[in-house]
């Protein structure tokens, strides 16, 4: 590949060379790009824009890995003790239950990978290129050396690029350079040997904009990266940990060692108190061992997790870091913003008012079907001159393109914002590629949430120069001294008059923009701020509608049932936000805050009426930062969207950040936990609803976990203790081991959120996951369990039955209860005698039938009596082993009842 070599050699001083001369040595075109074609062909030659994946572990490796755990260590060193005692078929039931357990384990760590896996893969990285002279929005992966790429405050470089154009251009390149301040980027050439840090004129694949706009050109992709060449640093060790689990994972590993202490102590007491022959009191220890150690509880809790995870994506919820699932179930807050999130970001201009009249607008969306119309009658550009200048400043100062789809409708490309503006100049009679034609743009400042405006530099074809400016009333209204037309029917400007009008547009939930322009000399040929400080003629208001989401309404009074506060935070003024609150249920009978406000409050003033106050109006991304500190100290567990560039660091601080997948940038993504693929309010509800369900799920295979490890240990250690006949061998121990322990339990891990999850109070955060009724719980199952095994076992050897049989009853009672109980282990303190209680979970119930197939084979198969010493059972005993597992179900539901009834109200029952 000779090309290739070339471009690998040159990749070294691509910053030495000017950008005409970058773009001429990959023979592209700065303003068409590349040709499809000759894109298609340099994707075949560099390959794909993207860095190897760390390599992922071996399925054979991972195999391995699951011998790696202490339970497996007692049983291989105790089949390694049986097979030198010569004793083959205790060595082969140790080395089958070890390799049920390492199977079973395999699998389930495969499927949460694989949860993990197509979770990452949904938060791809986009970026625009020009290709063909059009601008496209292409996965990353696909830009080869030679593209043209435009790029905005928020961005992520997608590959090494050689900067052509750059205004205000600043990247923060802490991942290369670990220099945390933001670098300003110009399109000048630089010294050969200048480090990394000083190519101002490079922009590095990974770098994230801070601010500003830039078109560049792609040099290097994937491997041939900066970042490529350092790649093999940065690999970062996938975490599939949580403070809960690591809880559990501590909590598992004490509890293993404890109870290899007990068992070693029942081997001693067995041996030298009792007399038990050593080497069946040596099984026994390591079956005891076997049946208690609760070795299945952290894989199940990531899987619980992993499954989860995937829920939530399919609800359009995108957990980036896992510990945030955890964090949803116990948030008390969740800040939003307000276009697009709690409304459907869907604009239309519905009135415009200038210095004279008020025009209505008619038809909804993109459409350009409707007109303008003032006192009824139906006007245009033509015959309102007035309505002529406005338009035009709507369609020059707007990035936004309206295009007819295949199916004949109208999309916008760019912010639904503009998109309104121009849908409006199109229904007044102008023709927006005219309109640009006839007066290029030359330069502009865009719009940015600090600033609230955007202003564009045209010149016409007789040399003059004119500034557009559109954004916030308040903030036009400060450069404004002049109203009515540019040229003609000019007057001085009445502020009163417009802020009565702004505020008669925002009372009715309208956004409103002023629209406004100034002439300047035709050898301007750059708009600074400077240039906005005064002079200029104030057009129009434009009042536009964008509907509350539905959704997001009943999200909203689902919260509130929940909890949860919900409130809103928004760059819009202070009485549209009111407005469109009220109709979303948001902040009712409550003051409004400002950001001017909230500055001139200290902390602790912010701190008593943050909690008070749930509309934020005129917000800016350093208050949504101070909220969440204030919400943070008043004890709140805070979930805050955000979209921009410097909505980073609030995310960063919420308990769970939460970004917009469409509108949102990479910048935000990057600091978010959670990444809302459709924007919607109404997903972090839900997010919140299937967070509140994993929670309860693992709580729910915890109490069923543990007390049936712990009802198998009590009976052992009953017999061994009140030296009774075993009512289990060592292997049958075993067997019950390997049937029922977490494949039984597993199927909670598919258990669907309680329907009435969403009607309790958020989980407090430090509440520990065994509280003392978990332990009660636990001692009282277990209790239950001995009982009702040893109890059969021995109530059928005093009625003279044979060992074999009354063992074969003790293991199937053993299994028969931990199937029943499975089931009440459904809900925690809610009865399950209910259609849905006793079949709601499929998992459940064919859970329930492979265990109890696998129990008839064990009594009634030829090969299983031979290892395990079972026998054959009559309809009879079965129906006695049934009768005992259907009275621990029963037994397990009385519990609950009276636990309802003890503690009506009482926090324990509402969570
Ligand atoms: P959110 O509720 O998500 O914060 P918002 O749109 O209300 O969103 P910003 O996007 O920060 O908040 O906008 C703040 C103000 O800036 C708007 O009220 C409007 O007056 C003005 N504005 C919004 N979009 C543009 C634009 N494209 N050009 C000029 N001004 C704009």
């Amino acid at each position: 590949m000779p090309k290739q070599k070339t471009a690998n050699k040159r990749a070294t001083n691509w910053h030495t060379l000017a950008a005409a001369d970058t773009v001429a040595r990959l023979s592209s075109d700065r303003h068409h790009g590349l040709s499809s074609g000759e894109a298609r062909a340099r994707l075949k030659q560099y390959g794909r824009n993207r860095l190897p994946r760390p390599p992922k572990r071996s399925a054979f490796i991972r195999f391995l890995l699951q011998f790696h755990n202490i339970l497996i260590y007692v049983m291989l060193t105790a089949a390694g003790t049986t097979a030198m005692l010569g004793d083959w078929v205790d060595t082969g039931v140790l080395l089958a239950a070890v390799i049920v357990n390492a199977i079973i384990g395999f699998i389930q760590e495969g499927k949460a990978e694989q949860a993990m896996d197509a979770i990452r893969g949904m938060l791809s990285l986009h970026t625009t290129v020009i290709r063909d002279g059009k601008r496209l929005e292409i996965e990353a992966e696909k830009l080869v050396p030679g593209d043209i790429v435009t790029l905005a405050s928020g961005d992520k470089v997608p590959a090494d690029l050689r900067l052509i154009t750059g205004k205000s251009l600043r990247v923060n390149e802490a991942i290369l350079t670990g220099e945390s301040e933001a670098v300003e980027k110009t399109a000048g050439p630089v010294l050969n040997d200048a480090p990394l840090g000083e190519r101002f004129c490079m922009l590095f694949s990974g770098t994230l904009v801070t601010s500003g706009q830039a078109s560049a050109i792609v040099v290097a992709t994937g491997l041939r990266t900066e970042l490529g060449r350092i790649s093999s640093l940065l690999r970062q060790v996938r975490s599939t940990t949580t403070p809960l689990l690591r809880q559990i994972d501590r909590f598992g590993r004490w509890l293993a060692l404890a109870i290899v202490l007990l068992s070693i102590a029942t081997f001693i007491v067995g041996v030298l108190w009792h007399g038990h022959p050593p080497k069946e009191m040596f099984m026994m220890a390591v079956a005891l061992a076997a049946s208690a150690i609760p070795e299945g509880l952290p894989a199940i809790m990531t899987i619980t997790l992993a499954l989860g995870m995937r829920r939530m994506a399919k609800r359009h919820a995108i957990i980036r870091h896992l510990p945030a699932v955890e964090t949803l179930g116990s948030v008390t807050v969740i800040c939003s913003d307000k276009t697009g999130t709690l409304t459907r970001n869907e604009m239309t201009v519905q009135k415009l008012a200038t210095a004279d009249h008020v025009f209505t607008v008619s038809g909804v969306g993109y459409e350009p079907d409707g007109g303008v119309y003032l006192n009824g009658a139906a006007v245009t550009a033509d015959n309102c001159p007035e309505l002529e200048e406005i338009a035009r400043a709507a369609v020059l100062c707007n990035d936004a393109q309206l295009h007819r789809d295949a199916d004949e409708s109208w999309q916008l490309a760019g912010d639904p914002t503009e998109g309104a503006l121009l849908a409006f100049a199109v229904k007044t009679g102008k023709d927006p590629a005219w309109e640009r034609e006839k007066r290029p743009r030359t330069d502009a400042i865009p719009f940015e949430s600090e600033h609230r405006l955007m202003a564009t530099l045209h010149h016409d074809h007789k040399d003059n120069g004119l500034i557009f400016v559109k954004g916030a009333p308040e903030r036009i209204l400060e450069m404004c001294d002049r109203q009515g037309g540019l040229q003609q029917n000019q007057t001085t400007l009445d502020t009163g008059y417009w802020l009565r009008r702004a505020q008669a547009f925002a009372a009715d939930g309208l956004r409103v923009l002023a629209i406004a322009g100034k002439l300047v000399e035709d050898s301007k040929r750059e708009v600074s701020f400077a240039d906005l400080e005064n002079g200029f003629t104030l057009l129009a208001l434009a009042g536009i509608i964008d509907p509350p989401r539905e959704e997001a309404i009943a999200a909203v009074k689902t919260c509130v049932g929940a909890g949860i506060r919900v409130k809103m935070i928004t760059g819009d003024h202070v009485d549209t936000a009111q407005a469109i609150g009220e109709r979303l249920g948001i902040g009712l009978g409550k003051p409004t805050l400002s950001g001017a406000q909230i500055e001139a409050l200290n902390d602790e003033q912010l701190q008593e009426v943050v909690l008070e106050v749930d509309v934020f109006a005129r917000a800016s991304p350093e208050h949504k930062l101070r909220l969440v500190e204030a919400l943070q100290a008043a004890g709140q567990v805070v979930a805050m969207t955000g979209d921009g560039v410097n909505d980073a660091p609030a995310l960063k601080r919420a308990d769970v950040g939460v970004a917009m997948g469409l509108k949102g940038t990479e910048a935000a993504k990057e600091a978010s936990d959670m990444v809302l693929a459709d924007d919607n309010f109404a997903t972090i509800g839900n997010a919140v609803y299937v967070g509140r369900g994993i929670y309860d799920n693992i709580q729910k295979f915890i109490l069923f976990m543990l007390p049936t490890n712990g009802g198998e240990a009590l009976v052992v250690l009953a017999a061994i203790f009140f030296e009774l006949t075993l009512p289990l061998t060592p292997a049958q121990v075993l067997w019950i081991n390997m049937v029922t322990s977490s494949t039984l339990g597993l199927a909670l891990a598919f258990e669907r959120p309680e329907r009435d999850v969403m009607l309790k109070k958020p989980r407090a955060p430090k509440e520990p996951l065994l509280s003392w009724f978990f332990a009660w719980r636990v001692l009282m199952v277990s209790t239950l369990f001995m009982i009702g095994a040893l109890g059969l076992f021995l109530w059928e050897t005093q009625r003279g039955s044979s060992l074999e049989t009354a063992r074969t009853m003790a293991v199937s009672t053993v299994v028969g209860a931990e199937m029943f109980y499975l089931i009440n282990s459904r809900y925690i303190y809610k009865s399950v005698l209910s259609l849905e209680g006793l079949f709601g979970n499929a998992y459940v119930l064919i859970a329930i039938a492979a265990c109890a197939a696998l129990q008839i084979a064990y009594a009634h198969t030829g090969p299983m009596q031979a290892l395990f010493g079972s026998t054959g059972l009559s309809p009879n005993e079965w129906l006695k082993v049934a009768c005992v597992g259907f009275f621990i179900f029963v037994a397990a539901e009385l519990e609950k009842a009276v636990i309802r009834w003890l503690f009506v109200g009482v926090a324990v029952v509402r969570r």
